[in-house]
């Protein structure tokens, strides 16, 4: 049986599955071999957030949709960190 590579915890089938790559890059694929629920959890909710939220901008212009099939965020919609961007100029 594997470990969570972040905190060594034993995995289990009922680990919450974690995307190989993320939603949002158009990743479909994912594995419970790799991070216990907890960690899932707090990537999601840190880097893995961070890092969707900076590709925003690339993923409008090149209307890529996510993995899960939703579309790419509108020029209009602003982003979670209350930063903006304005990709008409
Ligand atoms: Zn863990």
């Amino acid at each position: 049986m594997n470990c969570c590579v972040l905190c060594k915890s034993q995995l289990s089938e009922h680990e919450k599955p974690e995307h190989i790559l993320l939603d949002a890059f158009g990743g479909r694929k994912t594995t419970r071999d790799v991070l216990c629920s907890v960690c899932n959890n707090k990537m999601g909710a840190g880097p893995d957030k961070d890092l969707a939220e900076s590709v925003a901008p690339l993923r409008t212009i090149a209307n890529l949709k996510s993995g899960s099939r939703k579309k790419a965020p509108s020029l209009h919609e602003k982003p979670a960190s209350g930063d903006s961007y304005d990709l008409g100029h």
